[in-house]
């Protein structure tokens, strides 16, 4: 009797554990992510897309709920996604606030890593082709791995969506934030996920794309060392590599990015307050 109660609330205990989706936090700005109420989970798994991207949907508080990365470049206002439901699709409106994004003044000393030459330009066509179709990838998954833990210790040395001017000149703005720490550091993987891509890149140097689900990823760049391959699962705290300076860097940091339906947000709606 006592063994069928215990396992009664255990059952229990564990379906409470699955249900409770963590989201992250919300910022309606350019490069924030919005979460959009869909409709009563009791009904099918809405699709949503966000443009041409398809958009990550979770259940929360017995709802679907829309988690929406934000472009930097998105215009301040009225946003739409299309949702479609047992075969209707409709439109439903967020809006988003404008952001002033600091700019910030970076001196390079190879000035290739500015400049690229022409057979650089080659490689980094190559380079961002592969890139793109790793951050793209759909992977099917119910629940996301949420909150994130910090992949290493570390000063933040670079925040994300600065604007910024390498050597006198506008460049794209950061996509992601930059932890300082000595080459050689550990990097933790933030939460489980399947290694989409491992590549040594132009700008990016060493770096690591993990996938979490429903176009969820983690991205780590300027690596010492990467200790996985391509297509292999981790699990949260599993060490990924080292922090080095290969690639566009001044020193030594990690270079965290988070993608969500192939736009790069701010990573810090997906970790714990530091
Ligand atoms: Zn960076």
């Amino acid at each position: 009797m006592m063994t069928k109660l215990f396992y009664s609330l255990l059952v229990l205990l564990i379906s409470v554990q699955v249900s409770a989706n963590s989201l992250p936090k919300q910022a309606a700005i350019p490069g924030g992510v919005v979460i959009v109420p869909l409709s009563a989970s009791a009904m099918g798994k809405p699709k949503v897309m966000y443009g041409d991207e398809k958009v990550a949907v979770v259940q929360h508080e017995r709802k679907w709920v829309a988690i929406v990365g934000v472009p930097l470049s998105a215009k301040t206002g009225a946003q739409s996604l299309s949702a479609t439901q047992n075969g209707k699709t409709r439109k439903i409106l967020f809006h988003i606030e404008d952001k002033a994004y600091p700019t910030q003044h970076i001196t390079i000393a190879d000035k290739r890593k500015v400049n690229p030459n022409k057979l650089d330009m080659t490689r980094i066509k190559s380079e961002s082709a592969i890139i793109n179709a790793a951050l793209s990838h759909w992977t099917e998954k119910s629940v996301l791995p949420l909150p994130f833990m910090w992949p290493l210790e570390g000063r933040v040395s670079g925040l994300y969506g600065r604007r910024r001017i390498f050597n006198g000149q506008s460049r794209r703005p950061h996509s992601g934030m930059d932890i300082a720490a000595p080459t050689g550091t550990e990097i933790q993987a933030p939460a489980e996920g399947t290694i989409r891509e491992v590549g040594n890149y132009f700008f990016n140097g060493n770096t690591i794309f993990i996938d979490h689900g429903q176009g969820l990823m983690t991205i780590f760049c300027h690596l010492n060392r990467t200790d996985v391959v391509l297509g292999q699962t981790v699990s949260r705290g599993e060490v990924i590599g080292t922090v080095g300076m290969t690639g566009r860097v001044t020193g030594p940091h990690l270079h965290l990015g988070v993608s969500l339906n192939d736009t790069r947000v701010e990573p810090r709606l997906f970790f714990p307050a530091r």
